[in-house]
């Protein structure tokens, strides 16, 4: 029997601490899913009544198969009783099945920063945990500090932890807070600890600021901590927390730790995860690290020259671990020949069956070279590239044209005095013989330009009209020579089917107007419309 490891995401809620990124509610919601599907133990959902958005999230309905929910706060606060703080009372009401507390185990801290005594911080660590213990809550405790507080004060920083313990914690989690730990520090600190609390209670919460957060992780580990906290893509603030998606495929892949470990990660679910790291990084609107291990676009590229023909070979030859196994792909790049089995890979990984020795096959692969120069990530836009390769194979028929668009943006005071912004998009459209002219008011241009453009197609209307505009995302990229706008338009129909496209402009109109006519017409050619 393997011993069972539990990994605890705090995307959402350390995560949440990154410069620059600002979860929304849907965001939220969609990421905890994610998470969920990935076979994560626990999603740490935020700070119910910390603001807005999650006191919303722990009021809102969540479909979780398998991770249990968690919502983080504080201890009580010193020289009050737990049924007199506010911010507890909060905590304890929120919509989740478990709850981590965050409390002071450095003695220091509870000096200067708490301005409290020692023993009022044990008592208060003590209450808390039985207070949501009472109210049949699954506890954690987050000793923020712990490594700092055990250099300092061995026997206070324990005496913390125990306090958890004894009272009912399910898990005491060793926090390198400011993330100045090394791995040896870890290991050894870790190991003294278990000898007093039992290593399948005991958690490790890294960050990242000395990059050592996923080896300070693995360390706890081999110290004997069975719970390990952190965030997709290494979110978290300053130099991020200890990065999931590092952590999850080593546990899976080295033998180290598979052999000794399960965790709640099928190998199915292993082979999502670079999706999983890939559609974070779109919901953030960032592009994604190429560079990121197991998961990055490079992370498993080789150029010409004697790796790439021995990769051929046999792949074990220069890659640590099966590429597949991570949902990521093996990259040849540079030379012809590479160059035409990644394409020949792309193609079978879609549906599209080519004969290795077309010459369309060369030709397809300098048009993606010469579009990715230009700004096309067709990586992210599966849709688009599979209607290029079609284009340059020959099997999309001329559906329709449109022959001429103009979009009108003006604002005006209207009757009441107020001002406003009105945009209409007017639409002429060949289909066979006929020429029809749609025109469309909307939100704003690529709105009423969309809604111009699908107001009628004809004959094909009817194959249409399940499609919807899930999401538009919209990045000014440099090419070198100048700044051009790309845009990725994801689209859903009836089926619940979803796919992307990409439109690139130095015109943010013309960008969003290609990505939707790729849009449409990949829904025609799914649909079998005829020509
Ligand atoms: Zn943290």
């Amino acid at each position: 029997m393997k011993e069972r490891l539990y990994l605890f995401d705090t995307t959402l809620r350390d995560g949440a601490q990154t410069n620059g990124v600002d979860f929304t509610l849907a965001d939220k919601l969609a990421i905890a899913v994610m998470l969920d599907d990935l076979g994560i133990d626990y999603v740490e959902g935020g700070y119910p009544g910390a603001n807005p958005t999650d006191t919303e999230l722990f009021a809102a309905p969540r479909q979780l198969k398998h991770a249990t929910f968690t919502a983080f706060g504080m201890t009580r606060r010193p020289g009050r009783s737990t049924s007199n703080d506010p911010g507890l009372a909060a905590l304890l009401e929120a919509k989740a099945a478990a709850i981590c507390f965050v409390a002071k185990s450095w003695d220091y801290h509870v000096k200067v920063a708490l301005e409290t005594t020692e023993e009022e911080n044990l008592a208060s660590i003590r209450d808390s945990v039985a207070a949501a213990k009472a109210k049949g809550r699954e506890v954690l405790l987050d000793c923020e500090h712990f490594f700092d507080g055990y250099r300092a004060n061995p026997t206070y920083a324990l005496a913390c932890a125990k306090a958890a313990y004894d009272a009912g914690a399910r898990w005491v989690v060793l926090c390198d807070t400011n993330g100045g730990a090394l791995p040896h520090d870890v290991e050894t600190i870790v190991g003294e600890v278990c000898k007093t609390i039992p290593g399948d209670h005991l958690g490790i919460h890294a960050h990242n600021d000395t990059e050592q957060a996923v080896a300070n992780s693995l360390a706890a580990v081999r110290a004997g901590a069975r719970q390990i906290q952190g965030t997709l893509n290494g979110l978290g603030e300053r130099c991020g927390n200890a990065n999931l998606v590092s952590i999850i495929p080593t546990l899976k892949l080295k033998p180290e730790y598979a052999e000794r470990f399960a965790i709640g990660v099928s190998d199915a679910q292993l082979k999502k995860l670079a999706q999983v790291s890939h559609a974070l990084d779109e919901r953030l609107n960032r592009a994604p690290n190429r560079h990121a291990p197991y998961v990055g676009a490079s992370a498993f590229a080789t150029k010409a020259g004697i790796h790439a023909s021995a990769i051929v070979k046999d792949p074990a030859t220069y890659e640590h671990v099966a590429p597949e196994t991570v949902g990521n792909r093996r990259k040849l790049l540079v030379s012809e020949q590479a160059g035409k089995s990644n394409i020949l890979a792309e193609l079978e990984r879609i549906g599209i069956k080519a004969d290795k020795d077309d010459p369309r096959i060369g030709r397809l692969l300098e048009e993606v070279k010469a579009r990715e120069t230009a700004g096309y990530a067709y990586e992210a836009a599966d849709a688009s590239f599979d209607l290029l390769a079609r284009r340059v194979l020959g099997s999309v028929p001329n559906y329709f044209s449109v022959t001429q668009f103009d979009v009108n943006v003006e604002q005006r005071v209207n009757a009441k005095g107020e001002r406003v912004t009105v945009t209409l998009a007017v639409v002429k459209v060949t289909v066979g013989d006929e020429n029809m002219i749609s025109a469309a008011e909307g939100n704003g241009p690529v709105n009423a330009l969309d809604l111009a453009l699908r107001k009628d197609l004809g004959k094909y209307q009817k194959f249409i009209a399940g499609l919807t505009l899930t999401d538009y995302r919209v990045r000014i990229l440099n090419t070198g020579t100048e700044a051009v706008t790309r845009v990725l338009i994801e689209s859903e129909d009836e089926t619940g089917e979803r796919w992307t496209t990409i439109g690139i402009s130095p015109n943010i109109i013309d960008a969003s107007f290609q990505a939707l006519m790729d849009s449409i017409v990949y829904k025609l050619v799914k649909s079998n419309a005829p020509a």
